[in-house]
């Protein structure tokens, strides 16, 4: 990343619109109760004449719910997705944190309090400590905090199994992980970085069902803290871990379970 940073820059500034980074103003952004999708339209090819893959979609996520997204094979919800975290802004309506839209000036404010995890998450060939710890010098880790983000992301029993523990290495010289061990992997990235709102794209479709289990338990667990959660998956057992589930399909969102988490 640290050689990419000058490409990086550069692309962003163009991104922004030609300005210079400098000159783009930073406004922090709260999130301490809900954030709104208003009547939002979308479709990648803005040419194209056919239905919007996201149509007039509305909903309101309060903070602390645990929400399942889920909806057939091509519906839309991994790029609903990434318009949550700001990583697609060119859509009609609005994405509203505490009331405050999601801007080019609001979006950084934003993502540093959002944990991501993509569907094919990126490993890198280093050790399991400095996969969890992503783009932090060494000196900054902090190790009882790596410990207990692997523990939650039920990643704890595989690493105890090496003499190494968080220092063994993996990737292409060392282990070689399943796709399973991969998204644990990335989940406990997510969470030890402690974010406000994790976004978590089919984290539990390679696991068996132990593992499975253990994960929506701590994630339940997790939303209880006052953190929100948003899974998208397939999976029926999800539901019931869910305070809320989302059933995306024809470009349109329809709620099919509601618990208000908060009396
Ligand atoms: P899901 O996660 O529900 O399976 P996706 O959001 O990944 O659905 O994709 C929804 C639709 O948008 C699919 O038809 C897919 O081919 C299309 N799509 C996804 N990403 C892009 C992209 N970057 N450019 C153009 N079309 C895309
Ligand atoms: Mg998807």
């Amino acid at each position: 990343i640290q050689a990419y940073a000058y490409a990086v820059s550069e692309l962003e500034q163009s991104l922004n619109g030609g300005r210079p980074n400098e000159e783009l103003e930073r406004k922090e952004i709260n999130f301490s109760r809900e954030l709104e999708i208003r009547s939002v339209t979308f479709r990648y090819d803005s040419k194209s004449e056919g239905p919007p893959l996201l149509k007039d979609v509305s909903t309101l996520i309060v903070k602390g719910d645990f929400v399942l997204l889920e909806g057939p094979s091509g519906s839309g919800k991994t790029t609903f997705m990434h318009l949550l975290t700001g990583l697609i802004y060119d859509y009609d309506g609005q994405i509203l944190i505490d009331g405050s839209p999601l801007t080019n000036e609001t979006r950084k404010s934003w993502q540093s309090r959002l944990g991501f995890v993509q569907q094919s998450p990126i490993i890198l060939q280093d050790t399991i400590l400095q996969n969890v710890a992503f783009g932090l010098e060494s000196r900054n880790i902090n190790p009882a905090a790596a410990n207990k983000a692997i523990e939650l992301a039920g990643l704890a029993e595989f690493v105890n199994t090496f003499s190494l523990k968080m220092d063994t290495p993996v990737g292409e010289n060392g282990l070689t992980l399943s796709g399973g061990q991969r998204q644990r992997l990335a989940l406990a990235r997510a969470l030890y970085r402690d974010p406000e709102i994790l976004l978590l794209d089919e984290v539990t479709n390679q696991l068996d069902e132990e593992n499975k289990l253990l994960i929506l338990k701590n994630l339940q667990a997790i939303a209880g803290l006052g953190k929100t959660i948003m899974l998208i998956s397939h999976d029926p057992v999800a539901r019931s871990f869910a305070n809320r589930v989302l059933h995306l399909s024809n470009g349109t969102i329809r709620e099919t379970k509601r618990v208000n988490t908060k009396t």
